[in-house]
């Protein structure tokens, strides 16, 4: 399977969809470790998934789930280039990494089916927001939170 695209050229069309998948993610704070290459999948673009790539930082709390999260350095975030994240957000870009795939692959069974009709459409699914304190939350976490 492809790695994903990162953030297409044209502006995404926002399609709210279910992602029931990101937030039974099993994945532990310490898969992830500073450097490493990840990526946040945020929706569709034509035939494959796409998100945002960005690279791992440093150990930081995310207070939308009171977890540990990690702190990532986003190259295209302008004010926001740095933001925390929750270690199931993120998959691995820059090694192969069995336990990443296996969730790529269902995120893939999952949305590319919805949107099969819309070729070259690139579709945000709106996940995720950023807050004021710059940390990222998807919105299964944001429930009751705001
Ligand atoms: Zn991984």
């Amino acid at each position: 399977m492809l790695p994903p695209s990162r953030t297409p050229p044209s502006t995404p069309a926002l399609a709210p969809t279910p992602d029931p998948l990101t937030p039974d993610r099993d994945i532990t704070h310490e898969h992830f470790q500073a450097g490493d290459q990840v990526v946040v999948i945020k929706g569709v673009a034509g035939k494959e998934l796409w998100g945002d790539a960005v690279r791992v930082v440093a150990p930081s709390w995310h207070t939308p789930t009171d977890e540990d999260g990690w702190r990532l350095r986003d190259p295209d975030g302008g004010a926001q280039t740095f933001i925390t994240a929750h270690p199931r957000y993120l998959v691995h870009l820059s090694r192969h990494c069995p336990d990443c795939l296996i969730y790529l692959r269902a995120m893939a069974d999952h949305l590319l089916p919805r949107f099969a009709g819309h070729d070259d459409a690139v579709i945000d699914c709106g996940w995720y927001t950023i807050t004021t304190l710059g940390q990222l939350v998807h919105v299964a976490d944001a429930r009751g939170g705001r």
